[in-house]
């Protein structure tokens, strides 16, 4: 074989090896949804797959792109593998630190940092909201309330500053405007392929072939 169709043929192995890795990935990513998805949303009034969905959804119509889109999609992840562990759950309202462990499954997996940071920052944000607006506070859900206790309670001033300093604090906080506008009853449910479709294109992107 010429050495061109030798090199043509070794970048398609490797091609055909790093789309078998990603696949791979996105099972284990989508695997707990189908799982665990219809699962009650810990206290709160819709199951856990309608809240990803319409915390997604909420992204997408504001403009956002894939990465932010899967980033709220995955924000609850940790809640859901902890489904196979079920110590740390904060007297039944999900797991203590369900936000590090969500962003450390997806960055293991070769998910951007973006993604994992904003899956990761969404309960220091709503510590933050809490200490910086009462009315936000006022509106949390019973079920948000209590896990609050859990959390921290509301962040001090000098944390507070500091995590005015970040420059992507305002997509945290829309993250988390959007994790709670995202329990609406009866809406309809996605079919889960649109988000695997958006991840594998996030993850060819990340394992550099596409
Ligand atoms: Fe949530």
């Amino acid at each position: 074989m010429e050495t061109a169709a030798v090199a043509r043929n070794s970048v398609q192995i490797g091609q055909t090896f790093m789309n078998n890795q990603i696949e791979s990935v996105l099972d284990q990513v989508f695997e707990p949804y189908l799982k665990h998805g219809a699962d009650d949303y810990i206290g709160e009034s819709v199951s856990q797959i309608e809240h990803m969905s319409q915390c997604a959804e909420l992204a997408r119509r504001q403009g956002y792109d894939d990465e932010v889109i899967l980033a709220a999609f995955f924000h609850d992840l940790g809640h859901i593998c902890a489904k196979y562990d079920k110590t740390d759950n904060m007297g039944g309202y999900g797991r203590i630190s369900h936000e590090k462990v969500g962003a450390d499954f997806l960055r293991a997996r070769g998910f951007s940092e973006k993604i994992a940071i904003l899956v990761e920052k969404h309960v220091e944000t709503k510590r933050y909201l809490c200490a910086r607006n009462s009315a936000y506070y006022n509106n949390l859900s019973p079920a948000s309330k209590q896990t609050l206790i859990f959390q921290g309670g509301p962040m001090p001033a000098t944390e507070a500053e500091a995590f005015e300093s970040d420059p992507l604090h305002y997509l945290y906080i829309e993250v988390r405007t959007w994790d709670e506008l995202a329990k609406q009853k009866n809406q309809p449910v996605p079919d889960l392929d649109i988000y695997r479709s958006m991840a594998r294109k996030h993850l060819q992107q990340q394992y550099g072939i596409s």
